[in-house]
Order: structure tokens, then C-alpha cells, then sequence
């Protein structure tokens, strides 16, 4: 136990020790609480260190000359200790909750509660662990420590009513189950279940934003194992549970992720869905599917853009007889950005295809020409040449041209591309 306190001692940043004795000064009790108490005893960074005071809201304006508040509605105030962000210290009033009818938020709040009360009120008992750097005493009503020591999730009292109350814990847990590499305890994993149609009501905001905090973890399947074994992912992501049959179907899926590099883990998590016939061409409509799902789930375009395209393209490790031409066909049709990340989604199958993952990274490095914009020629030289005038037939030359070099890069001179232009231009009958 010694230890425990002497390492959150050494943990706390002088200017929340100073928050902390400005409350106690005054006769008001302020401890850490949360995640950076969880995190400096597991050696991990503990980011923000978050107060939890005694003291009402309006008394903690007071006491502090520069503060900024927040969310005085939670009892939260912000503490300037100093210049810059990373000197603010949030404060809050220690608090209980009324009922949750709508599963996001307790329908009042109420100041003027024990510490315990406000640690009852948490999501999960290594989240709800205090020290009081004053009294130099640390406070686990729940058996935060134990926990800690087994690498387990428990939910603070009843899973299922504290699931049900407030429906994105279930996501936090299982987020939590991959962050710090811990395992859900049983009892609390079976309580997720009956409280996912709590979940539906959660923002997809908050939701996209556990789901990225899971991606960038060192292994995801720690927390998409027990999130697709509770029936998170058919809540959330239905059209991909949808596709994820048998258990071989689903530990290829989880360790596609866990072995993909971050930027692709989000077209690995859609990768189920991907359904071409043709593992040659680039699928539309898995394309389309995706794009659609991920903007309801409020990815960020850029998210979208990447992880759809590269979905369109999953399947493309199962064609056997690879070309060169074929492969730059195929890049062609993926964005210049995305072009680099496709490699490296088909470099995380359990077992790659090494000639086509070989053939794109040489493509790419040896930078073929793979758009319009990549010819030796362009469309205003293109007019000159041909004394043509604007109209889609430049667009149309330029991109049959485009076809020609995919199949053979060589091509991609001024003089070859002129008199190619010159042969279509006659063909397409201007
Ligand atoms: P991280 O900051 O790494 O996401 P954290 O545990 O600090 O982890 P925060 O969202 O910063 O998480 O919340 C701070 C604390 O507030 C948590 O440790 C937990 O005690 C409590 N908490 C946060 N969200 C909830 C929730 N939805 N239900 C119950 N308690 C919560
Ligand atoms: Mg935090």
C-alpha cells in the first residue's frame, strides 16, 4: 500500500498538488481521480489529472484567480495554473446522479455527496480510484488495486444497470479491454448484452470516437474480440457482424487488424464486406457500402475516402496471376494518397500475396504513371498538337492515352503520345 501512495506522489504535477492544497486550504476536500490516478499506477502516461473537490462549483471560481468554467451545469471548473492548455487543471464538484432515462446523461446531477458517492457513480472500478495528496492517502472503495493486479474490468456495482444508464460505457469497456490490455470480467462482460439497446442511443460521434481509440491500440482485438462476442459489432457495425460467420472467419478478421499498420486498420475492420467477384477489378459497390456505413458512424472524409477505397481493393490478394499492367489498372483507380496504403492492407493477410504486394511497391517506387495528370503530355499541349479545340474529346483522348500507358509505362513520351494521339484522334472520327 505504501507504495501505491508514494508512487502517486511522485506522479502528480506541482501545479495539481497546488489546485489540491488551494481546496484543502479552505477546508474542502480535493483529490486526483480517474484515469491518470489508473494510469500512474500501471506506469502508463497519465495524461490529464482531473480534481475531484468537496467544494461547489461557485466556491472554486473564487478560490482561484484565472479559471474558465467549463461546465459549471457537471460542477466542472477550470483551473489556469499557468500559460498554455496544458496548465489547465479541471476541477469537479463531487457529485451524484439522479436517473438516466435517455441512456447518455443522469437526468440532474446533485452537489453536496461524500467522495464514495462520487466514486460510485463511475464507469469501472480502475476508474474509480482517488488520492487525496493532502492526507497522502489513497481511496479504492471498489478494489481498484486487486483489479489492476489481475489485468480485469469490472464494472462499479450492478454491469447491467450501469451499462444500461449510460450506453456508451460498454463502448468505453471494451475500449479500456484494448487500451490497457486487460480482460472484462465475466460477469461484467455478460452484462453488455442486455444494455446495447442503450447503446443505439449514444452519439455516432462518441461512438466513431471509441472505435478510432481502439483501432490505434497496439492490439485491437483485445477489445473487438469481446466487442463482437457481446454483440457490440452488430450493434454498431451490423453489415460487417453480418459477414463474419464462423469462428475461423472471425479470428482472420481480428488478426488482419491487429497485424495492419494504422492508417489501414479502419479498411481492415470493413474488410468483411467486401464482396467482389472479380478480385482483378476494383468493386464499386463495396465502395459505395462502405463510404455510406462510415459516414453514418461521422468518420471524417478523409477516413472515409481512405478506408473505402482500400475496401474496394481487400479482396485483391486472392487473384493468383498478377500482371504488372493489371496491378497498375488497378491502382489507377484508387486515389494518389490511397495508392501507397493498399500495399500495405494486402501486406497484412495471414498470408500475403507477395507478387502483387512486390509489383505494387515497385509500381509505386518506381513512380509509373498512374493518372492523367502523371502523362508526358497535356491537354493544352495535346490541343496544340493536334490543332484541336477544348471539348470532351481532349478528356476523352487523354484518358484512352492513360490506358495505354497503364499497359506499358514506356509510352509515357511526348513524341509516342502525340502520334498515339493523332491514330485516336482519327479512330474516334472527330
Ligand atoms: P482516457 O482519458 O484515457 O480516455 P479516462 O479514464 O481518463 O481515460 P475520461 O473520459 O477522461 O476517461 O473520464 C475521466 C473519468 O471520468 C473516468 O476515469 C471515469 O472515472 C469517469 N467517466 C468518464 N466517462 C464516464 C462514463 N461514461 N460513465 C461513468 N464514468 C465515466
Ligand atoms: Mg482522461
Amino acid at each position: 500500500m505504501q507504495d501505491v501512495v508514494e508512487r502517486l506522489a511522485r506522479a502528480v504535477p506541482a501545479n495539481v498538488r497546488d489546485v489540491c492544497a488551494t481546496l484543502t486550504a479552505a477546508g474542502h476536500q480535493a483529490v486526483t481521480v480517474g484515469g491518470a490516478v489508473r494510469d500512474a499506477l500501471l506506469g502508463r502516461d497519465p495524461g490529464d489529472w482531473d480534481v475531484a473537490t468537496s467544494a461547489h462549483p461557485d466556491e472554486v471560481l473564487k478560490l482561484f484567480r484565472h479559471t474558465i468554467p467549463t461546465g459549471l451545469q457537471h460542477g466542472t471548473v477550470t483551473v489556469v495554473t499557468g500559460k498554455g492548455a496544458h496548465t489547465h487543471v479541471e476541477v469537479t464538484t463531487f457529485r451524484g446522479e439522479g436517473a438516466y432515462t435517455d441512456a447518455r446523461r443522469p437526468d440532474h446531477v446533485v452537489f453536496g455527496v461524500p467522495l464514495i458517492e462520487d466514486l460510485a457513480r463511475r464507469d469501472l472500478v480502475v476508474n474509480a480510484m482517488a488520492y487525496d495528496p493532502a492526507k497522502h492517502e489513497f481511496i479504492d472503495p471498489f478494489g481498484g488495486r486487486e483489479d489492476m493486479a489481475a489485468r480485469r474490468l469490472r464494472a462499479v456495482g450492478n454491469a447491467v444497470e450501469r451499462f444500461t444508464e449510460d450506453g456508451l460505457r460498454v463502448m468505453r469497456a471494451v475500449r479500456f479491454a484494448a487500451q490497457l490490455e486487460f480482460v472484462l470480467d465475466p460477469e461484467t462482460e455478460a452484462g453488455i448484452g442486455p444494455a446495447l439497446p442503450s447503446l443505439a442511443k449514444v452519439s455516432r460521434e462518441r461512438v466513431c470516437e471509441e472505435l478510432r481509440k481502439i483501432l490505434s491500440t497496439r492490439q485491437p482485438s483485445l477489445g473487438l474480440s469481446p466487442a463482437h462476442r457481446t454483440q457490440i459489432i452488430a450493434s454498431i457495425l451490423p453489415a460487417v457482424h453480418a459477414r463474419l460467420g464462423d469462428s475461423m472467419v472471425v479470428a482472420d478478421w481480428l488478426g488482419r487488424i491487429d497485424r495492419a499498420t494504422h492508417d489501414v486498420r479502419l479498411a481492415s475492420l470493413l474488410e468483411p464486406i467486401c464482396d467482389v467477384e472479380d478480385p482483378y477489378l476494383y468493386d464499386q459497390r463495396t465502395v459505395t457500402r462502405v463510404a455510406d456505413i462510415l459516414k453514418e458512424l461521422k468518420f471524417s472524409n478523409a477516413e472515409i475516402e481512405l478506408a473505402s477505397q482500400l475496401t474496394g481493393v481487400a479482396r485483391a490478394p486472392r487473384g493468383d496471376a498478377w500482371t504488372p499492367p493489371q496491378v497498375r489498372h488497378l491502382l489507377a483507380r484508387l486515389g494518389k494518397h490511397s495508392r501507397p496504403h493498399a500495399a500495405l492492407l494486402w501486406a497484412a493477410d495471414a498470408q500475403p500475396n507477395s507478387a502483387l504486394v512486390g509489383m505494387a511497391q515497385q509500381i509505386l517506387a518506381e513512380k509509373h504513371p498512374l493518372a492523367v495528370g502523371d502523362l508526358a503530355i497535356t491537354g493544352g499541349e495535346l490541343m496544340k498538337a493536334l490543332d484541336m479545340k477544348p471539348g470532351p474529346a481532349v478528356g476523352r483522348i487523354l484518358a484512352l492515352l492513360l490506358q495505354r500507358v497503364l499497359e506499358d509505362p514506356s509510352l509515357n513520351t511526348r513524341e509516342t503520345l502525340i502520334a498515339d494521339a493523332q491514330k485516336l484522334e482519327l479512330e474516334l472520327g472527330r
